[in-house]
């Protein structure tokens, strides 16, 4: 997805000689002071910028958001082995199956029945879960968590691969927290992983040692070599949020483009948007036509006039537009404009 054009160009400008050192971040040592000096400065804006609290561990791992579908269970089915889960989309159900072998994992709620156009609110909760699952933000179907749900028993989990750093998260409710990079945060090589500490080295006897939160946190993050450039990138975007006023700021100006996109849908009697109102996505907007070659002639004309990357996905078709922190309110108002034309021509 997009990141800020002044995050690119900085990186730019630093990429073939980084501040002057004689090397790129892309071939220095990750033990060297200049690399070091990145990879605390990432974790301390993390911490800052996310309201972490002190007895949460920020881990910065490898694998994407998918590793850790195995690395929860495996870290956090210590107890009574029993987990719930919420299945409220393609991510979520990857999740529930990749946990299946290693405890009692449970169907909470689905909204499957639906092609996931809501997030269910009653649950079936175990008395004895070691944890509850949550898919905050759903990337393919366009919903998210408005309030979080209380787990019966053990923590919340929850990944936040596609809503990280785009509203404001009281990271205390949550007992694990991850996402892959690339969506709010850098390109994909990083993925962050917020834990609370007494969570950490209960992990079952079969966790590869890779896959040990445990390893990572005694190491601060560099037991093997990290994916350097990632986290650099993470850096520069995090000091940039930081200078536009942080994750409040940046979530009123989410606020304001999704209102304007949904607006624009709701008054049109030609493009739709399926998602259950109070559970819709601050970054991901999908929305059809119903007439799938009309969906997509406006993909083919959106990519001619600049709007890239609008293509729904392969799981629910039609149009998606992703409006992560670094879309401008221009670049909605542009697609709005083309909406508008696109209608005027094709109705
Ligand atoms: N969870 C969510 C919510 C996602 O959007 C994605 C990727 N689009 C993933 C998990 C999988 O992430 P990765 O490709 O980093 O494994």
């Amino acid at each position: 997805s997009m990141l800020p054009l002044k995050v690119l160009k900085h990186a730019q400008e630093d990429f073939v000689d980084y501040q002057g050192c004689g090397m790129s971040v892309t071939e220095m040592s990750h033990r060297s002071k200049q690399y070091d000096a990145i990879h605390q400065e990432c974790l301390a804006l993390l911490r800052e910028l996310m309201n972490v609290p002190d007895n949460y561990k920020i881990l910065l791992v490898q694998g994407g958001a998918s590793q850790q579908f195995d690395a929860i269970p495996l870290n956090l089915l210590s107890g009574s082995k029993v987990a719930d889960y919420v299945v409220t989309g393609n991510f979520a159900k990857k999740a529930y199956k990749a946990a299946k072998p290693y405890g009692d994992i449970r169907l909470a709620a689905s909204s499957e029945d639906k092609t996931y156009t809501y997030i269910p609110k009653e649950l079936t909760l175990s008395d004895n879960a070691d944890y509850l699952y949550i898919t905050q933000n759903n990337t393919i179907f366009g919903t998210r968590y408005t309030s979080l749900p209380t787990p019966k028993s053990g923590v919340l989990v929850a990944d936040v691969s596609s809503n990280i750093l785009s509203e404001v998260m009281d990271v205390s409710k949550y007992g694990v927290m991850y996402a892959g990079a690339q969506k709010n945060v850098a390109p994909a090589g990083v993925t962050i992983v917020i834990v609370r500490e007494d969570l950490i080295g209960k992990e079952q006897a079969i966790c590869p040692t890779m896959l040990k939160w445990s390893t990572q946190a005694d190491a601060d993050s560099l037991y093997n070599t990290p994916p350097c450039f990632s986290i650099y990138m993470a850096m520069l975007n995090l000091r940039h949020l930081k200078k536009l006023g942080g994750v409040a700021e940046i979530q009123k100006v989410n606020e304001y483009k999704a209102g304007l996109l949904y607006d624009f849908i709701d008054n049109s009697d030609f493009y739709h948007n399926y998602v259950n109102k109070g559970d819709r996505s601050l970054m991901n907007v999908p929305f059809v036509t119903g007439d799938k070659d009309l969906d997509a002639k406006f993909v083919a004309e959106a990519g001619k006039n600049g709007l890239l990357s609008i293509k729904g996905h392969k799981l629910v078709g039609g149009m998606r537009a992703s409006i992560y922190n670094a879309m401008p309110v221009e670049g909605v108002k542009a697609l709005i404009e083309f909406m508008k034309k696109f209608e005027l021509e094709n109705k």
